[in-house]
């Protein structure tokens, strides 16, 4: 699945968990034209983790939909369901480096922690985790796994600025940034019922998948930090990034996924062409 040198590869990477509406048919073009324009692959790939939330219906949906709007894309769709031992892979090469560690804290747990310590640093993704299991002794670990105790594998934040430093991306429409591995702080990459988080899934299967353009909303963009440093930390390749404007309703809100007016099934049961939707998107047909 290796792409040609220089050639632009995009990806589509939505969740079968609803249908898709104009928001991810911007996206979808958004991609799709990075990648046409430019003579480059356009890849799709189903968020399928969250296997309580995604529904086979949806799966169909999302293809429907792209069809329909005159999307199409290369090569077989990667379904992150099937990718559980690449995760365990990469958590391995983690762990390898002394990257991890098992934090059983509850939510109240690092409620409790930050109103004790009387302090509550925030990052780029929001609370920062104090950091309460980073100092469990190995006894301890060992006494909490034997006893079955449910865990989150977390990123050691100190020991992945002492690894990969403070290393930049670049975004066509943001420019250049810099992460701050510690102000991130400790992020959660897997969970004992979890095989991987978003972050992790995300930043292998791009990897994988060749992708050389990562486009995706502006909410996305400080999550890209994490990923910039995973790709350091597991000496993945590194993409560009561009991460767009969404698409807002007329009251300047938000597209969501239950604003089901807007979803592209409904819009073409009511008899909109693909070209009228696609307008609606923002991408008028040249
Ligand atoms: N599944 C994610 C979403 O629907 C995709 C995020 C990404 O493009 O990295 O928001
Ligand atoms: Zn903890």
């Amino acid at each position: 699945m290796q792409p040609m040198a220089d050639q632009v590869v995009t990806r589509f990477a939505p969740s079968p968990t609803g249908r898709l509406h104009l928001g991810h048919a911007y996206s979808a073009l958004f991609a799709w034209r990075a990648a046409r324009s430019a003579g480059g692959r356009f890849l799709l790939r189903l968020e399928d983790i969250d296997e309580a939330r995604c529904d086979p219906a949806f799966e169909q949906g999302i293809y429907d939909d792209l069809a329909w709007l005159g999307i199409d894309w290369d090569g077989p769709v990667l379904r992150q369901s099937e990718r559980s031992a690449a995760y365990r892979a990469g958590l391995d090469r983690l762990e390898a480096r002394g990257l991890l560690y098992p934090c059983y804290c509850s939510r109240k747990d690092i409620r409790a922690e930050v109103e004790r310590s009387g302090s509550a640093p925030h990052g780029p993704l929001g609370a920062v985790y104090p950091g309460t299991c980073r100092a469990l002794s190995l006894e301890e670990r060992a006494a909490r796994q034997a006893n079955g105790e449910a865990f989150a594998l977390r990123l050691n934040s100190r020991r992945a600025k002492a690894l990969a430093g403070a290393p930049d991306w670049s975004d066509r429409a943001h420019g250049t940034s810099k992460v701050d591995p510690v102000a991130l702080g400790d992020v959660v990459l897997a969970r004992k019922e979890t095989g991987t988080s978003y972050h992790l899934a995300v930043s292998l299967d791009d990897a994988y998948q060749g992708v050389t353009l990562v486009t995706r909303g502006e909410d996305l963009l400080e999550a890209t930090a994490v990923h910039r440093l995973l790709q350091a930390l597991l000496d993945l390749p590194v993409p560009e990034w561009h991460h767009h404007a969404l698409l807002t309703d007329d009251d300047g809100k938000r597209l969501a996924k239950r604003d089901d007016a807007r979803a592209i099934a409904t819009l073409r049961e009511a008899g909109h062409t693909p070209a009228e939707v696609r307008a609606m998107a923002g991408f008028a047909d040249a």
